[in-house]
């Protein structure tokens, strides 16, 4: 049996971002494919945020808090409706093997999504996203990967290499 791989959507090249754009990666799309079973995931759509739907960032509220805000709309705040969708999540990632995010986003974000104060200024830009955060605490065995992390041959074959003795590990 192949491998089983959780993909954000718009890397498969589904029209799923905020303004019903993709982001295809060629090698996920036409490469890994070949090797691995892949599970297309977007946590925005999936909510029932729509496309296109106006688009969201990451903000601190208060000490220790992060919600997910209108990037142009303030008073947008899609975190209930995220986490909510989230909650259900659970069973369908059971199994799975890895998971490659989409980075910078504020769903899917790998350590690699600004994070904004309640004013708009920039404090750091390594924040998980929230779906991605939920992932890394609640399936730590999971292989995590983003696109950026998948660049060039050399990264694409050690995650395949990876990847496949991560199947003789656990199976
Ligand atoms: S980054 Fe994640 S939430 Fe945003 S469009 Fe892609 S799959 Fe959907």
């Amino acid at each position: 049996m192949k491998p089983r791989v959780g993909v954000s959507a718009c890397l498969l090249g589904q029209p799923v971002r905020y303004d019903g754009a993709s982001r295809p990666h060629a090698w996920i799309r036409d490469v890994l494919r070949r090797h691995a079973e892949l599970l297309p995931i977007c946590p925005e759509t999936e909510a029932g945020l729509g496309v296109p739907r106006p688009p969201v960032q990451l903000v601190r509220q208060g000490r220790d808090g992060v919600v997910m805000r209108g990037a142009r709309d303030h008073g947008l705040d899609v975190t209930a409706q995220l986490h909510g969708w989230i909650e259900q999540q659970k069973d369908r990632l059971t199994g799975l093997d890895a998971l490659i995010f989409k980075s910078r986003s504020p769903s899917c974000g790998l350590g690699s999504t600004p994070l904004y104060g309640p004013d708009g200024e920039e404090l750091q830009d390594d924040h998980d996203g929230v779906f991605a955060a939920w992932v890394r605490s609640r399936f730590p065995r999971l292989l995590l990967y983003d696109d950026v992390m998948l660049e060039d041959i050399h990264q694409q074959e050690a995650f395949l290499s990876l990847l496949i003795s991560i199947r003789h590990q656990y199976r």
